[in-house]
C-alpha cells in the first residue's frame, strides 16, 4: 500500500552550520539499521528524510526505525502522482484522483467504527493552487461521502480526532499518510563521540546507556566479573543487556575484566566499611585505562543520588577523584519508577530482573560508609598494589563484540 517512509528529526534542526554532519550521520545510521532488509533509496529534503521501499517491506523498516536515535517520528506514506509536471498546474482531474487515493488510503487504514477523523494539509510549496484549509475541507467531505454508512459511523473531530489524515505538499510533490509513529528522539548515535558504559546486570545501567545513545553517544561497555562468586548466568545477563543496547546503538565492544583478585584484595586489606567505596574506585581506574585505549571521552554509569548507600555526593566524589574522564550519570536525579518505566520501554527490564549475583552485592558490608572521607579512603588504599591489580584485571579480560544491527 505504501511506497515510502517520511522520517522526521527534531533537534538536529537546531544545529546550525553542523546540520549536514548530523543529517549524514542519521542517514548512515538508518542505512545500517535496515541493511539486512535491502538497499533503499534515501533522500534528504530540508527538514525531512525520505526512504523509498517496496510496500511489503515498509512495516519491517518502520519497526527498525522507531529504535534509531535522532528520529522523532515517521510515517509510512503514499506519493500522489499527478498528470501535470508542476504542482502549480494541479487541475480538476488531478484533484479527483487525489480524492480517490485519499479515500482508498483511509479505507485501508481505518478498520474500527464508530470513529472520528480530521484531514490536515501542510502546503510548504506555495505554488500549489489550493489553500490548505480548503483542500483539507474538500478531502474531509469526500471521505465522509464515500466512507460513512450504517456500519462505518464516522465524524469529523478537529480537536482530538482518532485518525489524522495528513497531506503534505512540498517541492512539487504531494504525500499522504495516516500514521505517525514515535521514534526515540534525541541525536544520532555517534554524533556526540564515544563513551565507556559501566554495565552491570541491574536495572539502572542499561537505561543510562540508552540515554547516552539517545544523546548521540556511541558506546563501548565494561562489566566487572568476579568468578566464581558471580556465575556464568550473571555474565550472560550482561551480554543479553548489551544486545538490547546494540539494537539502538549498533556495535558495542563488551569488555569483561577479571575483578575477583581485586575484590579479594580489598576484602583482605581494607576496612570493611570502605570496601564498596574502594571497589568503585578500582572500577573507575580500570575504566580509565579502557576508555583511553578505545578513544572514549567519558564514562557512563547508572548511579543515582541517594538510591543506595554508596550513591551519596561524598561517594560520587570519591569515585570522581580517581576518574580521568568526565563521569556521565544520566539517571542522577531520576526516581526509581521513572527508571523502571524507561527500562520497560527499551525492553531491558525483563532481562535485568532475572535473578543473579552481582559482584557488589556479595561484598557489600552490613554497614557501609555513606560519607567516605577522601583522606581515609586514600589511607585505606595504601595497602593495595593498585597498579598491578589493575594490570592483572585487564590482562585477564575477555572481549565480546556485539552487533544486533540496529545502527
Ligand atoms: P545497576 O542497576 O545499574 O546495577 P545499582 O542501582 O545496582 O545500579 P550500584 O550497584 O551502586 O547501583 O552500581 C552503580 C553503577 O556502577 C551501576 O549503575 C554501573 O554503572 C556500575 N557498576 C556496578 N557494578 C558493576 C559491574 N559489576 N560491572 C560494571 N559496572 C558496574
Ligand atoms: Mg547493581
Amino acid at each position: 500500500m505504501y511506497d515510502l517512509i517520511i522520517i522526521r528529526y527534531g533537534e538536529i534542526g537546531l544545529k546550525g552550520d553542523n546540520i549536514n554532519d548530523f543529517i549524514n550521520q542519521l542517514v548512515a545510521n538508518i542505512k545500517r539499521a535496515t541493511s539486512d532488509l535491502g538497499d533503499f533509496e534515501i533522500t534528504t529534503i530540508f527538514g525531512r528524510i525520505f526512504l523509498k521501499a517496496e510496500a511489503a517491506k515498509i512495516n519491517a523498516i518502520c519497526q527498525r526505525l522507531i529504535n534509531v536515535p535522532g528520529i522523532i517520528s515517521l510515517s509510512p506514506a503514499q506519493k500522489f502522482n499527478y498528470s501535470s509536471k508542476k504542482v502549480s498546474e494541479f487541475d480538476q482531474s488531478d484533484f479527483n484522483r487525489l480524492k480517490k487515493q485519499v479515500v482508498r488510503l483511509f479505507r485501508a487504514e481505518v478498520q474500527n467504527y464508530p470513529t472520528t477523523f480530521k484531514v490536515e494539509t501542510t502546503r510548504a510549496d506555495k505554488s500549489f493552487p489550493i489553500k490548505s484549509p480548503a483542500l483539507s475541507r474538500e478531502l474531509g467531505a469526500e471521505i465522509l461521502r464515500q466512507v460513512e454508512g450504517p456500519e462505518t459511523e464516522l465524524k469529523v473531530d478537529v480537536h482530538q480526532p482518532e485518525h489524522l489524515l495528513e497531506v503534505e505538499i512540498r517541492r512539487g510533490k504531494i504525500y499522504i499518510f495516516v500514521r505517525r509513529e514515535a521514534g526515540p528522539g534525541g541525536l544520532p548515535v555517534k554524533s556526540s563521540g564515544k563513551a565507556l558504559l559501566l554495565l552491570s546486570g541491574g536495572i539502572d545501567s542499561p537505561v543510562a546507556g540508552w540515554l547516552g545513545l539517545k544523546r548521540g553517544l556511541s558506546l563501548e561497555a565494561v562489566y566487572f566479573n568476579s568468578p566464581p562468586y558471580t556465575s556464568e548466568r550473571a555474565k550472560q545477563k550482561v551480554i543479553d543487556l548489551t544486545k538490547i543496547l546494540s539494537r539502538y546503538g549498533g556495535e558495542i565492544k563488551l569488555q569483561i575484566p577479571y575483578f575477583t583478585a581485586i575484590q579479594q584484595a580489598i576484602l583482605k586489606k581494607c576496612p570493611r566499611r570502605y570496601t564498596v567505596t574502594i571497589m568503585r574506585r578500582m572500577m573507575i581506574r580500570i575504566a580509565n585505562q579502557l576508555a583511553a585505549q578505545n578513544e572514549s571521552l567519558a564514562l557512563v554509569t547508572g548511579e543515582n543520588l541517594g538510591q543506595v548507600a554508596s550513591q551519596t555526593l561524598e561517594g560520587l566524589r570519591s569515585s570522581d577523584q580517581v576518574a580521568k574522564f568526565p563521569v556521565l550519570r544520566p539517571l542522577i536525579t531520576m526516581d526509581k519508577n521513572e527508571i523502571i518505566k524507561l527500562a520497560k520501554k527499551i525492553a531491558s527490564y525483563q532481562i535485568s530482573i532475572r535473578p543473579h549475583e552481582d559482584c557488589c552485592t556479595i561484598f557489600v558490608p552490613q554497614n557501609p560508609v555513606t560519607q567516605p572521607k577522601l583522606a581515609t579512603v586514600e589511607y585505606a588504599e595504601e595497602e593495595l598494589a593498585i597498579e598491578e591489580l589493575v594490570k592483572e584485571a585487564i590482562a585477564k579480560m575477555e572481549i565480546i563484540t556485539i552487533n544486533e544491527g540496529a545502527c
